[in-house]
């Protein structure tokens, strides 16, 4: 999952930094091309593998303590994850374990498709 810093500040868009700055979220992959080249300046962007059933800040300190600045943080496309159900793509309002009366309950059929693969 792409993690961006949106306006990230000039002197931090250095990759030992950034791999930095995505292990905050999970275990960084990559860098963006445009990133690693400085061709978008605006944001910094870094692919990271994370654990979707946890939850992110929005926002990091980045810099020393008491000298630091806040960073805004966007996780792009974070797929809905339910925990009550562990399953992927609705919410709790959407979820057929917690509300059985839903037709077709998607987390029911995830897991249906998963009992077809064991
Ligand atoms: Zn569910």
């Amino acid at each position: 999952m792409w993690v961006s810093f949106p306006n990230l500040r000039p002197h931090l868009f250095s990759p030992r930094i950034l791999q930095g700055l995505g292990s905050i979220f999970g275990r960084p992959l990559k860098i963006n091309h445009a990133t690693s080249f400085g061709f978008l300046p605006s944001v910094a962007r870094v692919l990271v593998e994370l654990d979707v059933s946890k939850k992110f800040p929005d926002k990091i300190c980045v810099g020393p303590k008491n000298l630091g600045y806040v960073q805004l943080v966007t996780l792009e496309d974070l797929p809905l994850y339910y925990l009550h159900c562990k399953s992927l793509g609705h919410s709790k309002l959407e979820c057929g374990i917690l509300h059985p009366h839903l037709s077709q309950p998607l987390c029911r059929r995830i897991f249906m498709l998963l009992l077809c693969r064991i």
